[in-house]
């Protein structure tokens, strides 16, 4: 589908803009430009390019009421040949066809989805910062815009649309181990519920848990099964990973998807990339129990959790309602360490992509 662009006619100066750049704070400024496309009557609109800003809803649109609304998050990085590149940006595309299907909302086609990040990075490629460890983070999310309080059937017309920020290292002071709460109080997701999708409404629903954890000293969630707070399943906003072992013989392992977890790309690359590096990569089944007693028998090395806003980051402690125990000596594990320098140097273009996984955009 070809775009049509309209431009901003009060776009930041370039003052601003770079100032924006050279100190991002993650997903508080947006470029000067943002993509929509509409769905009415069964079909998918013109996509549009048009100037950022505030959108015009009925107060009895149906993502108000009922929260149908899904999104996606990736990056686009400036590589060492001066493109902009995305990273498998089609995987991206695919488990937004997944989250639209599950919430009964339109599912917008793949090459769309892609097209539409081309569009925007194309138009807002000024925005992409170049400085170590930066992004430009883009944002595609889908409303459900039916006017309506009937809650018997999903919406039949939505708003596609995507936002782009820039964004810095997501920590300032360099990879800096976490420490997170073991959550038997809450639930994020159940068989059969909407854990696997990426919907605003599971995010909404772990405010209060991250509140919480927050309040026992940790930084993150670490969400259990629903049916007996024991299994490990994922945290906030990123999947884990578990080291046993060390060196070439080292085993790693990440729960699998059960359907109450979100199949991160990240974590899914992870299984690959660990696997091209010659450890031994498989999903499993982790109780709270079995990573305490691995921790404190020194078994289990190392703990990480990945996702595309932080990249790789480690888990030093755990804490819930038995106690706390620190995973090897609480610093970053050279494993942890060694798959985050492979993922990122591809993801940058700094390495090479024997995956097909990068793609230039713009
Ligand atoms: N788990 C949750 C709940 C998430 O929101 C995310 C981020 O999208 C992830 C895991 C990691 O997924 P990805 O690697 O695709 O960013």
């Amino acid at each position: 589908m070809a775009f049509s662009v309209t431009r901003n006619p009060n776009p930041r100066s370039d003052a601003e803009r770079e100032a924006i750049i050279a100190d991002p704070s993650f997903g508080t400024a947006f470029t000067d430009h943002m993509v929509k496309i509409d769905y009415v009557d069964g079909a998918w609109g013109e996509g549009r390019v048009l100037p950022y800003g505030p959108l015009t809803l009925d107060p009895a649109a149906t993502v108000f009421h009922y929260g149908q609304e899904i999104f996606e998050g990736l990056k686009a990085y400036l590589h060492p040949d001066g493109s902009i590149a995305t990273f498998r940006a089609p995987a991206n595309g695919a488990r937004f066809a997944r989250s639209a299907e599950r919430m009964g909302m339109a599912q917008l086609p793949v090459d769309l989805f892609v097209e539409s990040l081309q569009a925007l990075v194309s138009v807002d490629r000024a925005w992409v910062p170049s400085a170590p460890d930066t992004s430009l983070y883009l944002r595609p999310f889908m409303i459900a815009t039916q006017v309506g309080l009937g809650v018997n059937a999903p919406s039949n017309s939505y708003s596609y649309l995507v936002i782009a920020s820039p964004a810095g290292p997501y920590f300032k002071s360099g990879i800096k181990p976490v420490k997170v709460w073991l959550s038997t109080e809450y639930t994020r997701a159940a068989p059969g519920g909407t854990g696997e999708a990426k919907c605003g409404g599971n995010y909404a629903a772990s405010f209060v848990a991250q509140q919480y954890a927050t309040a026992q000293g940790c930084d993150q969630v670490v969400w259990l099964d629903a049916a007996e707070h024991r299994w490990v399943e994922e945290m906030g906003g990123m999947n884990l990973y578990f080291v046993y072992g060390s060196g070439p013989s080292a085993r790693i392992v990440t729960p699998a998807l059960t359907g109450s977890l979100l199949p991160g790309i990240t974590r899914d690359s992870l299984l690959t990339i660990a696997g091209d590096l010659g450890y031994s990569a498989e999903e499993g089944k982790i109780s709270t129990d079995e990573w305490r007693a691995g921790a404190e028998s020194g078994e289990l090395t190392e703990v990480f959790a990945c996702g595309t806003a932080a990249g790789i980051t480690p888990v030093g402690w755990a804490k819930g309602a038995t106690g706390e125990f620190t995973i090897g000596d609480g610093t970053p594990g050279p494993i942890t360490l060694q798959l985050r320098e492979q993922l990122t140097g591809i993801q940058t273009g700094k390495l090479p992509d024997p995956h097909g996984w990068v793609s230039k955009i713009a």
